[in-house]
């Protein structure tokens, strides 16, 4: 199997796309580090995922924007798997509302949730793969690294974040070994998502339904949800990517949602 002898490591891996990417990436033979707030989820997932690849998995309690937890459960993954080579920085969550009433509090929140966790686990993770001959580190990013909507000034101005630290890494880790990327998804159906319907319907004063066609599909080119299996596929892609031909880039995963 192509990631045979590799190991990864995915933030926020007991639920939604963090999840299937470790699914993807230990049926490929890659040992996975499932770190997440909810550690009877993460060693629950960890087990499932283990049993049907066969491949080793790990849980871990890791809130990615506490400095000595990304230390502490970095430096354990390393330990219990004998290594690290791939970083999935996708922990993250969502807050809507308009930027007049947006809180302070949710504003730093999804700021230190998004942006502060992909710093620490990339300083965490490359210190070690600098050291070790390198490897690789993808960001989940979203449409709304290029693209904006209302209510999500926040997400948007974080995910937009996320493509200059990946430019930087590409540039910084080149000699190193690191390879740098944002993988960008449209809207899937997680609970992260299925949480927004309705908040976005009061929000709007539309129904669920227009939220779910209109807003969240309306200008895909088939009316369909991105799949969870389409964001683990390119990750597991990038992975096996022989060179640092793509290095630095963001991909775009969204049913012709945003082209670019
Ligand atoms: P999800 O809610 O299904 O899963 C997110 C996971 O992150 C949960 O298990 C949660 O416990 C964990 N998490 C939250 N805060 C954390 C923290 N501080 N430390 C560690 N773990 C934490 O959501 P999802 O839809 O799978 O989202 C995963 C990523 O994909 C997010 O970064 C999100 O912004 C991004 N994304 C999602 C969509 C979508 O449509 N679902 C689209 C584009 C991008």
């Amino acid at each position: 199997m192509s990631l045979n002898g590799k190991v990864a490591l995915i933030t926020g891996a007991a639920s939604g796309i963090g999840r299937n990417t470790a699914e993807v990436l230990a049926a490929a033979g890659a040992a996975v580090a499932i770190a997440d707030l909810d550690l009877a989820a993460a060693e629950r997932t960890a087990a499932e995922i283990g049993a049907a690849s066969g491949s080793r998995a790990v849980g871990l309690a890791m809130d990615v924007t506490d400095e000595a937890a990304v230390e502490a459960g970095t430096r354990a993954v390393i330990e219990t798997l004998g290594g690290l080579d791939i970083l999935v920085s996708n922990a993250g969550i969502q807050i809507v509302s308009p930027i007049e009433d947006y809180a302070f509090a949710d504003w730093k929140k999804m700021l230190a949730i998004h942006l502060d966790g992909a710093f620490l686990t990339t300083r965490a993770a490359v210190r070690h793969l600098y050291a070790h001959g390198g490897g690789t580190v993808i960001y989940m990013g979203s449409v709304h690294s290029h693209a904006a909507s209302p209510l999500k000034s926040a997400y948007v101005t974080a995910k937009h974040g996320l493509l200059g630290l990946a430019r930087v890494l590409a540039k910084e880790g080149a000699a190193h070994g690191v390879r740098a990327y944002v993988v960008c998804p449209g809207f899937v159906r997680t609970p992260l998502v299925d949480r927004q319907i309705p908040e976005q319907a009061r929000a709007l004063g539309i129904s669920e339904d227009e939220v779910v066609r209109r807003v969240m599909l309306g200008e895909t080119v088939d009316g369909e949800f991105t799949a969870v299996g389409d964001i683990g596929e390119t990750i597991r892609f990038l992975c096996e990517f022989p060179s640092t031909a793509l290095t630095g880039q963001s991909f775009i995963v969204s049913h012709g949602w945003h082209m670019q």
